[in-house]
């Protein structure tokens, strides 16, 4: 069984993916490659695809709602890290219910979370 994540990645094209610049610069700790980002302001560049009428991260890989994973999963910015799956954790998220509604995919229920899920593929788009 796979992660809910990996059948999912509605979050990934729906949410602008704005982030501190710092996040792409490896002198100052950051991974983000910078190529995938683009400049929103002096302070923030936003994944690329994602600043858009209709959001879909470049690093975004497969099929919404079917099959999806994270290009960069080792290296995407802290705003990806934060989004929680609803359940996993024993609450819900309204950043996933969101995300998922507006792909026409239901929301994640704690039943989702019964099943053991395969270990080798990185879930997406929590923390590791
Ligand atoms: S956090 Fe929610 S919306 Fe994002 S990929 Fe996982 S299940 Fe889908
Ligand atoms: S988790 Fe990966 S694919 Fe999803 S928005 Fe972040 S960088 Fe893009």
């Amino acid at each position: 069984m796979l992660h809910p994540c990996l059948r999912c990645g509605a979050c990934c094209a729906y949410f602008r993916v704005a982030f501190h610049w710092s996040e792409t610069e490896p002198f100052l700790g950051g991974k983000v490659p910078l190529e995938l980002t683009e400049k929103l302001d002096p302070h923030r560049v936003a994944m690329r695809g994602t600043h858009a009428a209709q959001p879909r991260c470049t690093a975004l890989q497969g099929v919404i709602g079917e099959a999806a994973r994270c290009g960069i999963y080792p290296l995407r910015p802290s705003v990806c890290r934060e989004v929680q799956p609803s359940w996993e954790s024993g609450a819900a998220s309204p950043q996933c219910d969101k995300a998922r509604r507006a792909h026409g995919l239901p929301v994640l229920q704690p039943e989702d979370w019964l099943h053991p899920f395969d270990a080798d593929e990185p879930p997406l788009p929590r923390s590791a």
